[in-house]
């Protein structure tokens, strides 16, 4: 895994997907942004396995959420070995089991600990998410970028009722309020989605420092123009805190490249 704080190239050992072998590049970045004192997001890439997490809570409760989402979700992968949508989701709930045993049992902790977690499993030509919270997924796709998670927030919500425009949201008082997150109950609904992808597809996880500051089509012309990975999570984070960095920023960015490589 890359260190925190910087972006790495990872060009991966083939594997057997499905119906084919993939090579992907990959790159990951977490950064602290402007505003914040402690970095409080934590993500896991590691193909075919990417995650990001992004924790709340007093205290620095976030940062232990968010990582002991990943950590759980990482030893989970190994134990497990399969990647069916079922697996994924369990592998969710028992992050949500230890965040929330942990969160009442050590008295250190402010009781309402949390954590987004979006967790992806790439075998290509498909991808399998589960997803609680409203850091996101997306697909970059013939130089479009399309959400494939829906934000678990009050805002997202009152817009997907009809209740409240997309110009509205931006200035909702509530607009950082989540309807669901790991670590809050006992029992958690987890989101799974599946994603047929194509060769020349990059997929995208981030977590809101990016999306609430940095708008769709900047994305997207960024990922259009970079020449790798690591150039367009570099500059997505750079963009971020060009635009204030209000809050921590992680992006995962992961291409499967338009031609076959040379074995
Ligand atoms: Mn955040």
């Amino acid at each position: 895994m890359p260190p925190a704080d910087s972006c790495a190239d990872k060009v991966d050992s083939r594997w057997s997907g499905r119906s084919e072998f993939v090579a992907m590049r990959v790159a990951a970045c977490t950064d602290r942004g402007q505003r914040r004192s402690t970095n409080e997001d934590a993500y896991w890439a590691d193909p075919p396995w990417f995650a990001v997490a992004d924790g709340m809570g007093g205290h620095r409760a976030g940062e232990v959420a968010s990582r002991l989402a990943i950590e759980t979700v990482k030893e989970q992968a190994l134990l497990h070995r399969g990647a069916t949508a079922r697996d994924l989701v369990a592998m969710v709930e028992e992050a949500n089991r230890r965040i929330w045993e942990a969160s009442r049992t050590e008295p250190d902790f402010v009781r309402r600990m949390g954590t987004t977690l979006t967790l992806m499993h790439v075998e290509f030509p498909r991808c399998l998410i589960a997803h609680v919270g409203d850091s996101r997924a997306y697909v970059f796709r013939n130089g479009r970028l399309r959400q494939l998670t829906s934000d678990h927030s009050v805002v997202a919500e009152l817009i997907r009722s009809g209740n409240l425009s997309e110009d509205e949201a931006a200035f909702h008082p509530q607009r950082n309020v989540l309807t669901r997150a790991l670590g809050m109950a006992e029992e958690l609904d987890v989101d799974v989605i599946q994603e047929q992808l194509f060769r020349g597809d990059s997929l995208l996880l981030c977590t809101d420092g990016l999306s609430s500051v940095v708008e769709k089509s900047r994305i997207e012309a960024i990922l259009e123009h970079s020449m790798s990975p690591a150039e367009a999570g570099e500059r997505l984070v750079a963009e971020a805190n060009a635009k204030g960095g209000p809050d921590n920023i992680t992006v995962v960015v992961v291409e499967i490249p338009a031609h076959e490589e040379p074995a």
